[in-house]
């Protein structure tokens, strides 16, 4: 399982992502339906404070000190700094749960930010890019990025051999060359975000709460069109999730999976998750 999601326009909206145990926001119902793996949380990013993306926090904090699991592990949540809802339900949070049996970090982040998540031959991180929704409140996306290396494109029509003696002589930096790679991008609600943002991301997961641009009264969340703008503008590599889909088409939802696919022209698979649904990437 790579990913686990609920997104049901707002209702509730929450993303796991297994590879580096990170929950993208934490929507009502989070921890019933993730039961057990609500241990293997390590970090909590949140995109905004509104309740169907924070409302579950109550519930993940509480039920790491009280349910069967490892409560010694420290729980990280990170939010957009001086987001005025989400530091009342820190307060909230950190007043009702005086006694926590594990440590739990609350870590204010900027855009720009990165947050560690792996050092070593290949360090990954976070980072924060900044998102457009309503204009009283800060919003964040996030990118998990892998640092990898390859060869200088200069090099390319050399040969194995040629390689390896070059390797000796100069070194490996004089063949090699590191290059920032992001592997998943979350946007939060958001209008369609800047592509720059997400640039060749693997999996982009956009905000297309209208499917119908005549359904949308107010400029604070995306089409199904503007996600797939931003989707191909950014050249992204393989898939794209468009979440927080209004459940005003859940009558549609047979043309919603039809409507899922690879589309001409585009290099990356486009899904609609279905408002209300428990959704697994295996
Ligand atoms: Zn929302
Ligand atoms: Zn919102």
């Amino acid at each position: 399982m790579r990913l686990l999601m609920y997104s049901k326009a707002l209702y509730s909206t929450w993303i796991y992502y297994s590879a580096d145990r990170i929950l993208f926001d934490a929507g009502e119902g989070a921890s019933s339906i993730l039961g057990n793996k609500a241990f293997a949380i390590r970090r909590i990013f949140l995109s905004h404070g509104h309740a169907d993306h924070i409302s579950g926090l109550i519930g993940l904090v509480n039920i790491r000190n009280n349910a069967m699991g490892d409560k010694e592990k420290q729980l990280s949540i990170y939010y957009p700094k001086d987001n005025y809802l989400i530091s009342e339900m820190m307060k909230f949070i950190s007043r009702t749960n005086r006694r926590l049996d594990y440590q739990l970090e609350w870590v204010p982040v900027e855009p720009g930010d990165r947050i560690e998540l792996l050092s070593g031959q290949m360090p990954r991180y976070v980072e924060a890019f900044p998102t457009v929704h309503v204009h009283n409140e800060v919003s964040l996306g996030y990118n998990v990025v892998e640092v990898r290396h390859r060869l200088r494109p200069e090099l390319s029509g050399l040969s194995q051999e040629e390689i390896v003696q070059k390797v000796r002589t100069d070194g490996r930096d004089a063949v090699s060359e590191s290059y920032h790679q992001k592997l998943f991008s979350y946007g939060g609600d958001s209008v369609g975000i800047k592509p720059a943002y997400v640039a060749d991301t693997e999996v982009l997961c956009h905000d297309t709460t209208f499917l119908d641009e005549s359904d949308r009264k107010e400029y604070k969340h995306a089409t199904l069109a503007e996600a797939i703008a931003c989707a191909r503008d950014a050249r992204v590599k393989k898939e794209l999730y468009c979440v927080h889909i209004s459940s005003r088409y859940k009558a549609q939802l047979k043309k919603l999976s039809a409507a899922s696919g690879h589309y001409d022209g585009l290099d990356f698979k486009v899904t609609l998750i279905p408002p209300g649904r428990i959704y697994v990437v295996d």
